[in-house]
């Protein structure tokens, strides 16, 4: 296989030679026993168990790596559930090359029982339980089933989510790192390749696979690189939102050769070396005094809290100088909760 730069080939040979005995594209493709055949496009209900998730695997006609794109892992995340739709439905088999799986909606319960993030069977949050449980709860056994019959099988994963019912953000893609060089620099390269402007550094999760608590980071701590996504926001299914993550999830299968195109790297990227949020100390009614995309400085005010009778009982602050990624968008708001996160950037 081909890939756009000869760095990222060279990251690209020493990650795969890390993951167990590569799948070859030609072979037919085996997964939750349904085997999709060279050439070939299948969509249907992975079952087992208490768990039921909408697959697509396409088996392209030329060699290549495995891509699992996944979308819903918070219920009420739309975009990247119409747009891996679209995407499934926009590619022939017979022009890819390499394998894409596709998990069209990982929450289901969340989804149909308009959940914010959290899976109603047993009130957990899916990106917070992996590597998950074969016999645990109903979202353990979901983590469980991602991680030993997709994520074993796949090479790259693209986890894509969206701003919440309450929360507007500025889109943006997580480049995680865990200390191995090849894999986080070959990672990095792989969410500058989605197009994004907008970069996040991200560190914090364990590095032990028995505790990899959210899914990109099951498939880092295997040696795979591991995105996630944010498009779109406030549980809305915009056009836009919907294009853009379109775009960002053909760009990655562009990135792996999977697909003909240009590489799509945005002509400036925005690296954030962390991200910090304010967070309020009150109860009530939260009323932001900014906006996605602004620039603030430490110390200015980014919102107050009124109580349930009007009256302003918190002025909040910025801890920290830089730009407005996330905000909490609608009124109920409770001590200890964020309210606005900021991106600070990579000093260069
Ligand atoms: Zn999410």
């Amino acid at each position: 296989m081909q890939y756009k730069t000869k760095s990222v080939a060279s990251f690209v040979v020493a990650i795969l030679s890390l993951v167990s005995p590569p799948i070859s594209a030609n072979a037919p493709f085996e997964l939750m026993g349904k085997t999709t055949n060279t050439g070939h496009k299948t969509s249907y209900m992975a079952n087992k168990k208490e768990v039921s998730l909408p697959v697509t695997v396409i088996n392209g006609e030329k060699e290549g790596p495995v891509l699992l794109l996944t979308a819903g892992i918070h219920g009420d995340e739309y975009p990247s559930m119409f747009a891996l739709q679209q995407l499934q439905q926009s590619i022939n088999p017979k022009e890819m090359s390499g394998v894409l799986v596709v998990v069209h909606l990982a929450n289901l319960d969340g989804f149909h029982e308009h959940r914010l993030a959290l899976n109603p069977r047993d009130e957990k949050n899916l990106n917070r339980e992996f590597p998950g449980s074969a016999d645990g709860t109903p979202t353990e056994q979901i983590a469980d089933l991602l991680t030993k019959e997709f994520i074993s099988k796949a090479d790259f994963l693209v986890d894509m989510h969206s701003g919440s019912a309450n929360q507007s953000l500025l889109n943006h893609v997580y480049s995680p790192f865990i200390g191995d060089e090849a894999l986080d620099e070959l990672t990095l390269a792989f969410a500058k390749a989605t197009g994004m402007q907008h970069i996040v550094l991200y560190g914090d999760r364990p590095k032990d696979p028995n505790n990899s608590i959210s899914y990109p980071n099951t498939a880092m701590t295997r040696g795979k690189p591991g995105l996630t996504t944010e498009i779109g926001h406030l549980a809305q299914s915009k056009e836009e939102f919907v294009k853009d993550a379109f775009t960002v999830a053909r760009n990655t299968m562009v990135f792996l050769d999977m697909l003909e195109g240009e590489p799509a790297e945005h002509p400036e990227p925005i690296i954030y070396e962390t991200l910090k949020s304010a967070k309020s100390t009150t109860t009530g009614f939260f009323q932001p005094a900014v906006v996605i995309g602004d620039k603030v400085q430490q110390g200015q005010e980014v919102g107050t809290v009124l109580d349930y009778f009007g009256n302003q009982v918190e002025t909040i602050t910025a801890p920290i100088s830089g730009t407005v990624m996330m905000v909490n968008q609608t009124p109920p708001i409770k001590s200890a909760e964020s309210v606005v996160t900021i991106g600070v950037e990579v000093v260069q």
